[in-house]
């Protein structure tokens, strides 16, 4: 089992069809062009691999997949992104992963994840 972000079952600010319901593997939004992101809201953001939808939180769930399989899902959603499916681009998504790797292994199952620039904190202290 390999421990990974997924955008969480209630994303609030998102109607209930949307592709939270499913359990999307998610990773750091990466900031816009913007100078300020106060009202983008792109640091404050996970970011959904395989549509490229922002959400506001992400919740720590296992998966029945290896590491290449995680970085396989990286590569997917940059390729969508417009970047080429080369060296550079599968060193980028290896990185990524294991750092949401890391980053999932910090927190038991089930937490909830808030991000604010480069700090990343549970939302509901855990006991
Ligand atoms: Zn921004």
């Amino acid at each position: 089992m390999l421990k990974v972000l997924v955008a969480p079952y209630k994303a609030h600010d998102l109607p209930e069809t949307d592709a939270t319901d499913r359990r999307e593997l998610v990773s750091f939004a990466g900031l816009c062009d913007a100078r300020s992101h106060t009202r983008c809201g792109c640091s404050n953001s996970f970011l959904v691999l395989r549509t490229r939808i922002g959400v506001a939180a992400a919740e720590v769930a296992e998966r029945d997949m290896t590491l290449d399989e995680y970085i396989n899902a990286f590569i997917a959603s940059y390729v969508m992104a417009g970047l080429p499916d080369n060296a550079d681009t599968l060193r980028t998504a290896s990185s990524e992963a294991l750092q949401m790797n890391r980053l999932a292994k910090r927190w038991p199952v089930g937490t909830v994840l808030n991000v604010r620039g480069d700090n990343v904190f549970a939302q509901h202290p855990q006991r």
